[in-house]
């Protein structure tokens, strides 16, 4: 059992996170800012110490990551329309949120810091192949840019202090209690309102969609293997465009929806990424374990969790 600290426990990947550290038996406390709400389950958060809060808040942050074994930072502001809204904001959660942490990291002897970091970073890297850890990043938006900074970052407190930390490139993570800034949830509400599946551009830009349990065992077990300062890609390591998408989720919701192929919001223009896909050798490698749920699957779960909850 530990003593685990989660920062954005609250939000999507972090609520899965909490659920599945509280079922192994650690002490979880949460801050999350609940910008969101909060999805965490009822039974949940029973089991937790829960704290509203913001990540920037210096004094706070080093309260609650005292006496932890581990601490998860996973609060950011994200979605590519509210950053692309508010960059100053998305950069100073995650530069002053990561300082923070780390500084109280170091001061009270914590043994690993896991970040969320994303595969934003590699821009338009993946055009040609699927993308490594090691080649060359192209982060364009704020949001990536922190977030490859504090990847430095935590190398460099590695180096020079002795950090732990693992940083984390999620693809396209997706699954049941995501909220509709993303792709898939807002195609399962258009499809189950039957209204047109808002297909952005021709559709042939490609994401790899990567399910949320795969992600968060892939986040257990790294966190158990590896020391020292390390980056890994959590990848499904299957390409589908957007276009594929939408028809996969007419079909799963029996939709009698249209897919209409509409111009993207003006703001996503600069941020459009037309292929991504990554390599998960490195994280198999390491821990001998890489994300393998097919689409099919994940969404039908997806469906089913929408019709209880309807
Ligand atoms: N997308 C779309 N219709 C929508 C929302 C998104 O076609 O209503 C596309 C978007 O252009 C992008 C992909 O779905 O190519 C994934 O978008 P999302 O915002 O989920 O994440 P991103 O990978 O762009 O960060």
């Amino acid at each position: 059992m530990k003593k685990i600290l989660v920062t954005g426990g609250a939000g999507f990947i972090g609520s899965h996170l909490v659920k599945r550290l509280v079922e192994e038996g650690n002490e979880v406390i949460v801050l999350d800012i609940l910008l969101r709400g909060n999805k965490i389950e009822r039974d949940v958060f029973k089991s937790i110490e829960f704290v509203k809060g913001d990540v920037k808040n210096r004094d706070l942050v080093n309260k609650l990551v005292k006496g932890c074994d581990q601490v998860y930072h996973f609060a950011a502001v994200l979605g590519v329309d509210v950053v692309a809204d508010n960059p100053v904001e998305t950069m100073d959660t995650e530069v002053i949120g990561m300082q923070n942490i780390t500084e109280s990291a170091l001061s009270h002897d914590v043994e690993k810091v896991i970040y969320a970091s994303t595969s934003g970073i590699y821009g338009h890297s993946a055009m040609q192949q699927s993308v490594t850890e090691t080649i060359q990043v192209d982060p364009r938006t704020s949001y990536a840019i922190a977030k490859r900074y504090n990847e430095i970052y935590l190398a460099a407190q590695n180096e020079e202090k002795g950090l732990n930390s693992i940083s984390l490139r999620f693809f396209n993570v997706y699954g049941p209690s995501q909220d509709s800034r993303m792709v898939i949830p807002r195609f399962f509400e258009q499809a189950l309102a039957d209204d047109d599946i808002t297909v952005f551009g021709n559709g042939k830009q490609t994401r790899d969609f990567t399910y949320i349990d795969d992600t968060i065992k892939a986040c257990l077990m790294l966190a158990d293997k590896v020391s020292g300062s390390e980056i890994f890609n959590i990848a499904n390591e299957n390409e589908m465009t957007i276009d594929q998408l939408a028809q996969e989720i007419k079909k799963v919701t029996n939709s009698k929806s249209k897919i209409e192929y509409v111009q993207a919001p003006k703001k996503r223009y600069d941020y459009e990424v037309e292929r991504r896909f990554g390599s998960s050798d490195k994280l198999f490698n390491a821990i001998g374990y890489k994300p393998n749920t097919d689409l099919n699957t994940g969404l039908n779960v997806i469906l089913k969790n929408l019709k209880q909850n309807a």
